[in-house]
C-alpha cells in the first residue's frame, strides 16, 4: 500500500501555463524537483523553454498560445496522449497593460482577457473533463492583488484577474464533488520582467507600502503552488503573497 502511494506521488502530472519565464520557471521547477512530470506551456519564449529543460529530465515542453483554444485542446490532448492523465493544472501565463482606460483600445481590452483570463477557462475546461473522471485534480490560478483592489490604469489586468478569482470560487463549488480542488494565489509585487519598467524610485515607493518591506521573489509564489497541491482539504480560496501590501 504504502509502495503504491509513493509510486502514485512520483507519477503526478502537472501542466503549467506561461512556464518559460518568471514565476511560471520557478513553478515548473519547484514542481519537477517534487516528483511530477511538468510539462511546460510556453508561446514565445522558446529558448528559454529549452534552458529550463535541460535543469531536469521530467520537464517537457509545449509550445500553445494559451489565448487560443485550438492550441489549448492540442496542449491538454499532448498530455493526456503522452502521460494519461493531468493532477495539477497552474494557470499561470498572463500579460499586463498600463493604461488610462481613454488610451485602452477594444483590441487591447480583448487581448488582456484573451490571455489572462479567456486562457483559464480553456483549459480549465478541458483538463477538467480529465479530473472529473479520475475523480482528482487541483487547479491553481495565479491571479493578482489588483484583482483584489483594483490598480489605477491597469482596469483591463485587474478585470481579467478578478475574473480569475471568480473562476475559482464558482468551479470550487461545481468541482468539489467530484474531488477537484481549485484554488488562487493572488501575488503582491514579485521580481520579474513584468515589472523591469520599474525604476529605482519607483521600486522603493512601493516597497514603502509592504510590511515586510521587500519585493517578492518567485520561489515565495513556487513554494505556496506545492503548498497548495499537496494539500487536500483547501478549496475556493484566493491566498495572498504580498508581504503583507493588502492588509
Ligand atoms: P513574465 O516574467 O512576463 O512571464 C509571463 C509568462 O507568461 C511567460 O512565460 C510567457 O510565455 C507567458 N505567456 C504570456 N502570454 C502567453 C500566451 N498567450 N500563451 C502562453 N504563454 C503566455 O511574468 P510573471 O511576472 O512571471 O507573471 C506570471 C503570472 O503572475 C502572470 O499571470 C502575472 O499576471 C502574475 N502576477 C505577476 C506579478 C508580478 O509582480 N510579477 C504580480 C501579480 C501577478 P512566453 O514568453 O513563452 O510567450
Amino acid at each position: 500500500m504504502e509502495e503504491n502511494q509513493e509510486k502514485n506521488i512520483l507519477n503526478k502530472v502537472a501542466i503549467v501555463t506561461g512556464g518559460s519565464k518568471g514565476i511560471g520557471a520557478s513553478i515548473v521547477k519547484k514542481l519537477s524537483q517534487n516528483g511530477y512530470s511538468v510539462i511546460l506551456n510556453y508561446n514565445t519564449s522558446k529558448i528559454e523553454a529549452e534552458k529550463i529543460a535541460l535543469t531536469n529530465k521530467n520537464i517537457h515542453l509545449f509550445k500553445a498560445d494559451v489565448s487560443n483554444y485550438f492550441e489549448v485542446q492540442s496542449l491538454v490532448n499532448y498530455a493526456i496522449t503522452n502521460f494519461g492523465k493531468i493532477d495539477l493544472l497552474v494557470n499561470n501565463a498572463g500579460i499586463d497593460l498600463i493604461k488610462t482606460i481613454n488610451d485602452t483600445s477594444i483590441e487591447d481590452f480583448d487581448n488582456i482577457l484573451k490571455t489572462n483570463l479567456y486562457s483559464a477557462f480553456y483549459t480549465s475546461k478541458e483538463v477538467s473533463k480529465y479530473m472529473i473522471n479520475q475523480k482528482f485534480g487541483s487547479i491553481i490560478n495565479i491571479s493578482s492583488i489588483w484583482g483584489l483592489i483594483g490598480a489605477s490604469c491597469e482596469m483591463a489586468y485587474s478585470v481579467s484577474k478578478a475574473g480569475l478569482d471568480a473562476m475559482t470560487k464558482s468551479l470550487a463549488k461545481e468541482l468539489g464533488p467530484s474531488n477537484i480542488r481549485i484554488n488562487s494565489i493572488a501575488p503582491g509585487i514579485i521580481d520579474t520582467d513584468m515589472n523591469k519598467f520599474l525604476n529605482e524610485e519607483e521600486k522603493k515607493s512601493i516597497i514603502s507600502e509592504i510590511p515586510l518591506e521587500k519585493i517578492g521573489n518567485v520561489s515565495d509564489i513556487s513554494e505556496c503552488v506545492l503548498f497548495l497541491a499537496n494539500s487536500s482539504y483547501i478549496t475556493g480560496q484566493i491566498i495572498q503573497v504580498n508581504g503583507g501590501w493588502n492588509i
